[in-house]
């Protein structure tokens, strides 16, 4: 790096410390769209054939997609960011060239509503000891056990995307590990909160979680496209998680009690909760009702 280079690079970091990380998600993007560190950074070295992704690797520790999450780079939460999208007024555009599938298998579970709870990934099923690969080039921000996930990695790559990969048999890398795309992360398993063996799948932009169908042909396993054009229409199911309302069964409960208490008809809490009028409640069981 010459000495231009790098003033050019410690001006870019000022900016950034001085913003601090809790800035408001349109001045990241907008940061996003003005601010390009790994070009900066690179514009010496572009005839030595190294991409941008390699020179960024070995020439400092600056998490992947530093434009986008700044220095934030937590080792325990899936979501540490906190940032909602659902109002987000920016289109943002990712690359998704060089995508992997992480494991060709069919979807046994979708993105959405299950019940009362969301399902914010896909599920694949695999056999315990199928391979589980990183969907794109990035770095490990998180390879750990966790209760509901089991053993799981979640990788932030540098078109800004992460990746979480969920219930692994085992875990084949460490937190900060590079990765390519179509790297091994692990071996599919049926670890955590899990009634047999699959991948859970998931792809978040700053914590949020997106349908991958989205961006993925799972039956080829390939990309639509290979640009995503982000808006907050990816992120338009928050409001409906958020307007979710539960009723928890406690003794004495029937499906019609709990029709006439909260309004809402029997064939309707039969609907939102997948079950017939016959079904029989358990105690602390939640009843969807809105
Ligand atoms: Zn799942």
């Amino acid at each position: 790096m010459t000495k231009l280079t790098k003033v050019k690079y410690l001006l870019l970091m000022l900016v950034f410390l001085l913003k601090g990380t809790d800035i408001a998600y349109s001045q990241l993007v907008q940061d996003s769209v003005d601010l390009q560190p790994y070009d900066l950074m690179i514009e010496e070295d572009e005839n030595d054939g190294y991409d941008s992704t390699q020179v960024a690797c070995a020439t400092d520790t600056t998490p992947p997609a530093f434009a986008i999450y700044g220095s934030a780079w937590n080792n325990q939460d899936v979501n540490p960011y906190k940032i909602s999208l659902v109002d987000m007024t920016d289109t943002v555009q990712v690359d998704l060239s060089g995508y992997t599938h992480p494991n060709r298998n069919v979807i046994t579970s979708r993105f959405g509503f299950r019940r009362w709870k969301f399902h914010y990934g896909i599920d694949l099923r695999c056999a315990v000891g199928d391979s589980i690969r990183s969907a794109f080039a990035g770095r490990v921000r998180i390879a750990k056990r966790g209760k509901a996930y089991g053993n799981y990695v979640v990788v932030r790559h540098y078109n800004g995307l992460e990746t979480t990969y969920a219930h692994l048999n085992k875990i084949l890398v460490k937190v900060n590990d590079e990765v390519k795309s179509g790297d091994l992360v692990g071996w599919g398993g049926n670890t955590g909160r899990s009634t047999g063996p699959h991948l859970h799948y998931e792809m978040r932009f700053l914590g949020e979680a997106i349908d991958p169908t989205a961006l993925v042909d799972f039956a080829t396993g390939k990309v639509h496209s290979h640009e995503l054009r982000l808006t907050a229409g990816n992120f338009e199911y928050v409001k409906d998680v958020d307007q979710v309302r539960y009723w928890i069964v406690r003794s004495g409960d029937s499906l019609w009690r709990i029709s006439r208490k909260t309004g809402v008809s029997v064939a309707q809490l039969c609907r939102l909760n997948g079950i017939k009028s016959s079904s029989v409640l358990s105690l602390g069981q939640h009843i969807r009702y809105t």
